[in-house]
């Protein structure tokens, strides 16, 4: 147990829970439930939300330590894993044993069960996000009983993308596929020219996204197309590896975003620089060396899931936006894809989605940008990413998700007390 402030990764959340938690057993897990009656427990993963979902200041549950997987089955391709495993330690045990995830968001560094709670996804016109490869989770609900729970029951249905409010979740259980490898293509492309075939690009490779300056006239498109790992893998060298990624990506981009902070006027050009230093890379290598990236250039982000058919009109009306503003945008666009699924709160819930994402560079101003592109993403049907910035309260939420009441209804079941809420909870789904 310690004390301390916590912070979420992009620094623009803390608290100070009254006592922390760092459970190495199921039976720890229970014990901190009851320890927690009469005050709030919130369970917290790499704490990489940029939404307060894991603050609180009564009892913290720090599952970090709680990893590993125990059992793992290569004819099923089923693993069952430990709620606090990262996703980077899950892909090499699994590579391992020659499986994989189906499909991966662009970091690694979450926990399995923080990433499934928000809904974290990747891209793929055919493929879900994190939540839809789970079949299985392991739960410690509000009054200490340890249960488990899979597909057509209700509270699994609720608590796969549960935003912890439903109870700990001990055990995640993932439907897995053969490894596989991806070859990808990246490479600059005139943004008319993307946005000017949207209803087709998507369908180009297994894998498609793109992300522009909001300055610059050229996207950066990337397809991944999903090959065997037998294929002739050629992995980016090294040493090009660490100039791109580390030195261009990371180190000279935090140079631009901070000289475009301490003098705004000299954003615009910069943002224009940026975009057109994008250069092309045809790569290959296991697929989640491929849809893993190295973030260490902080910033805070926006996500909306739009129907596919409203991305157009969504994107003309951000690009229309964006040089109203009063403050600069020093971060790039991006935009990805999801197939529908049947998860409850899944942002791709009954419809295939489109994932706008608007970033801002930490301490420059973001609130204006924020909330009218939120506007914009909310009036064509939107829902927000559960665990980025957004200003939704549950009135505006319950319609866009058709199981909301019933999230609401399993929760207050579980949960009669409010254990597990905190004030975001208490925002975004109602009094807990
Ligand atoms: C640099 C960066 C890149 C990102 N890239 C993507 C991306 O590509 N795609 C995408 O969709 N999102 C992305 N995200 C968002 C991120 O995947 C989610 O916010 C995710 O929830 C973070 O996982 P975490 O382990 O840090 O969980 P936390 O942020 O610590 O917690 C998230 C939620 O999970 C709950 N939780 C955690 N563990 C448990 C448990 N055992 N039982 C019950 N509830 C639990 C917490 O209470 C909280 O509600 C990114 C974020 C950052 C900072």
């Amino acid at each position: 147990m310690a004390r301390g402030v916590w912070r979420n990764w992009a620094g623009t959340v803390a608290a100070t829970p009254a006592r922390v938690h760092h459970p190495r057993s199921v039976d720890d897990v229970v014990a901190a439930v009851h320890a927690a009656r009469g005050s709030h427990l919130r369970p917290r993963g790499s704490g990489h939300s940029f939404t307060p979902l894991a603050a609180t200041g009564g009892h913290a549950l720090d599952l970090r330590g709680w990893t590993g997987i125990e059992a793992l089955d290569t004819t099923t391709g089923r693993v069952r894993v430990r709620s606090g495993t990262t996703l980077r330690a899950l892909n090499a045990a699994l590579d391992a044993h020659g499986l994989a995830l189906e499909n991966l968001g662009d970091i690694d560094v979450q926990t399995i069960s923080g990433a499934v709670a928000t809904g974290t996804h990747g891209t793929g016109a055919r493929l879900g996000g994190l939540a839809t490869q789970v079949v299985a989770l392991d739960l410690v609900l509000a009054d200490g009983t340890a249960v488990a729970c899979s597909a057509g029951e209700e509270l699994f249905e609720a608590a796969r993308v549960g935003l912890g409010a439903l109870g700990v979740v001990t055990h995640v259980t993932l439907q897995c596929v053969p490894a596989f490898a991806l070859r990808a293509s990246e490479r600059p492309e005139p943004l008319e020219d993307v946005l000017g075939n949207l209803d087709g690009l998507f369908d180009e490779a297994d894998h498609v996204e793109f992300y522009w300056f909001p300055y610059g006239a050229q996207a950066l498109v990337k397809r991944n197309h999903r090959v065997p790992v037998a294929e002739a893998l050629a992995p980016l060298h090294p040493v090009r590896r660490f100039v791109e990624y580390d030195l261009v990506e990371n180190a000279a981009f935090g140079t631009l975003c901070r000289i475009g902070r301490a003098l705004p006027r000299t954003a615009v050009p910069l943002g224009r620089l940026a975009s057109g230093v994008l250069s092309a890379r045809e790569y290959g290598d296991r697929s989640h060396r491929v849809f893993a990236t190295t973030r260490r250039v902080r910033f805070v982000e926006s996500e909306w899931a739009v129907p596919r058919s409203r991305l157009a009109g969504v994107l003309d009306e951000l690009r229309a936006l964006v040089p109203r503003l009063e403050h600069p945008v020093l971060f790039p666009v991006e935009v990805r894809v999801a197939a529908a699924d049947d998860v409850w709160l899944s942002t791709a819930h009954g419809r295939d989605t489109a994932y706008v994402a608007i970033h801002q560079y930490v301490g420059a101003p973001r609130a204006e940008y924020f909330a009218a592109f939120g506007a914009i993403a909310a009036a064509a049907g939107g829902r927000p990413h559960w665990g980025k910035e957004h200003h939704l309260d549950a009135a505006a939420l319950a319609p866009r998700y058709p199981r909301f009441d019933d999230v609401r209804r399993v929760r207050r079941d579980v949960d009669p007390a409010g254990l597990f809420t905190n004030e975001h909870l208490d925002r975004v789904l109602g009094p807990g």
